[in-house]
């Protein structure tokens, strides 16, 4: 098999559009089921924005979750999500989402190499709503080898530079204890030697380092599992429209470098197509004015499923609290001139001595909150004070400790993101706010308050440190408050957010099959979806780490159940 460029057939069972977690998931449990698959990507690469993510899944009630103490019930879990999420356009999923989640994850377990590991601490992100769970609902990929896919490593699409060190080598959570720790513990220091040895004989033949972590490993896992499977993945293919016959969508037309084909769908098509952050015209219509075309999303998600799907009288959910997920994002320039983006998902912003103001020189949101969260504060405070952009503030030991953005820890020199003017510096508060265009006055006395309060550990503003999502995001080490510390070393340093999508929330409206429905909510025939391309279960919330991951994967297996029991409801073990 030519990998990327197969040889196509005329037909097959079922037709997967857009190899992300959800196209993938899919394909992976069509093929297992016995059902011939085609995965159509539109772009160069397999592994959409989840190649780019945390790779986090969300998973109530999964079986692993004992194994590290934590316990849970589908019950528990719509109650937390009732609370945190509201109704709206996920209600239906949700119940077929809470009680298929943990056979759906049994099911990849046993049958292909998408293997998840339970987190012990990795609270919700609202901990104290009821039903929420401190740990083990949240779980992430196993590390894979990348000499694993063989010549389809090349397939895989890379993280972001900014992800990793040297550009190409991604480092495990765990490990990035140990990068901190590498002065003080020699075990630190022998555990990153061995890393960055390993690092370096990947590099003598491969392109980019082989230890996939973090959403690398899950695409990475998907693909292998695929390649097991033996499953064709076309990629730099386009799809030109949906085939409709006798009522139900019967096939795609699709256009790759020798031409127009049509291909039959004896099944179903399944639309993974990874939701519409980088459509403009979809942008408008759903997402704030303020977010402009800002995306954090991979660049080939850009609205066609949600477009085929209105084309096949689908219609798209308007009923979500939100209809993206959000993140405050700094942007910057790369050596290459490229743009860069950085996402201030959990690095920087809820640790000590980080604080954000907005143009009037205030705080106005709890910097610990969830990324999705911060960037809802943005929004909704922008129209009484500008807060886009909004300023991060630091000084340079937090730099040194935690990173800014795109600086990473332990950066001896940022003479090149000052000249690029990513970063800002000055010697006084003062001159910093004049540096950003706020006031200084208040400037320097919402940093005066911000370090009495962290002095005695209690956020007076905002609550900083009052949970346990906020210790997780912040510094165990650093008392009385995990997430604050004075900042009162001079130089002081501010760079600018902006609020992104980290993927969209709005989508085509399905049962919980995954089966797409019309204006009558009835299924049209042989069409799913999955994924982003699917309205979120969450209904736009964002109320744990997986709430995309954890749907995009259970809803590509519900798709293909249901597609491998011919249409009809199959019983499950
Ligand atoms: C930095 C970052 C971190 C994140 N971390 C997490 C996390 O830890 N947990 C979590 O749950 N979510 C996370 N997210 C969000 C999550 O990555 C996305 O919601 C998720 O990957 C979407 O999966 P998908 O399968 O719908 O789309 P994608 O993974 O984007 O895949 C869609 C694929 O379809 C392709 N495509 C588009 N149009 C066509 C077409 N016409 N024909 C064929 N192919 C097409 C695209 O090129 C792409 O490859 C994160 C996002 C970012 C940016």
């Amino acid at each position: 098999m030519d990998i990327g460029n197969p040889t196509i057939s005329d037909a097959y069972d079922v037709i997967v559009l857009g190899a992300g977690a959800g196209g993938m998931a899919a394909a992976v449990v069509a093929a297992n089921e016995g059902l011939q698959t085609l995965v159509i990507e539109k772009t160069a690469y397999v592994g959409g924005t989840t190649a780019l993510s945390g790779g986090m899944v969300w998973a109530p009630n999964n079986s692993k979750m004992g194994s590290v103490g934590g316990a849970d019930t589908a019950d528990a879990a719509q109650t937390y999500i009732d609370e945190t999420a509201g109704e709206g356009g996920g209600a239906v999923l949700r119940r077929s989402f809470l009680r298929e989640a943990p056979r759906a994850i049994d099911y990849f377990d046993r049958n292909s190499h998408v293997q998840l590991t339970p987190l012990a601490f990795y609270p919700d992100y609202y901990p104290d709503a009821p039903g929420a769970t401190l740990g083990g609902r949240v779980m992430e990929p196993v590390a894979l080898d990348a000499r694993e896919l063989g010549e389809a490593f090349t397939l895989l699409r890379p993280p972001l530079p900014e992800f990793t060190l040297f550009g190409s080598m991604m480092v495990a959570r765990p490990d990035i204890a140990h990068f901190r720790q590498i002065f003080r513990s020699p075990a630190s220091a022998l555990r990153v030697a061995r890393l960055l040895l390993s690092y370096a004989i990947d590099r003598i033949s491969l392109h980019r380092g082989a230890n996939l972590v973090l959403g690398n490993a899950l695409a990475g896992r998907l693909l292998k599992s695929l390649l097991a499977l033996n499953v064709p993945i076309a990629v730099n293919t386009t799809t030109k429209r949906l085939v409709k016959e006798d009522n139900r969508i019967a096939g795609v037309e699709i256009e790759t470098s020798s031409g127009s084909k049509v291909l039959r769908a004896r099944r179903g098509v399944v639309l993974a197509a990874g939701g519409f952050s980088h459509n403009p015209d979809l942008r408008k219509r759903l997402l704030p004015p303020e977010a402009d075309m800002h995306s954090a999303a991979s660049e080939g998600d850009s609205g066609d499923g949600l477009n085929l799907a209105l084309d096949a009288g689908g219609y798209i959910s308007e009923d979500n609290v939100s209809n993206a997920f959000w993140a405050p994002i700094s942007r910057f320039t790369r050596a290459d001139g490229s743009p860069g983006i950085y996402p201030h998902t959990v690095t920087d912003r809820g640790k000590p001595g980080m604080l954000a103001v907005n143009a009037d020189g205030r705080r106005f949101t709890n910097e610990s909150n969830s990324y999705h969260d911060f960037v809802q504060a943005m929004f909704r405070t922008h129209n009484q004070s500008p807060t886009i952009p909004a300023y991060l503030i630091c000084d340079r030991q937090s730099i040194w400790q935690y990173g800014l953005g795109a600086v990473k820890p332990m950066t001896l020199r940022l003479a090149p993101y000052l000249r690029g003017g990513y970063l800002i510096k000055a010697a006084t508060l003062e001159e910093l706010a004049r540096k950003i265009g706020v006031d200084p006055n208040h400037l320097v006395a919402t940093v005066d308050l911000y370090n009495a309060d962290a002095v005695h550990g209690i956020d007076t503003a905002f609550g900083r440190g009052s949970n346990a999502y906020h210790k997780y995001v912040g510094d165990p080490a650093n008392e009385p408050n995990p997430c604050m510390r004075p900042v009162a070393t001079p130089p002081y340093y501010a760079v600018k957010l902006y609020p992104a999508d980290l993927g969209t929330a709005a989508g085509i409206r399905t049962n919980g099959d995954g089966a797409v429905l019309d204006r009558n909510d009835d299924p049209i025939a042989g069409l799913y979806a999955c994924g982003n391309d699917m309205n979120s279960v969450m209904a736009g919330a964002y109320p744990g780490p997986g709430i995309t991951l954890g749907p995009a994967l259970v809803f590509g297996y519900l798709a293909a159940m249901h597609m491998a029991s011919g249409g009809e409801a199959k019983p499950r073990a």
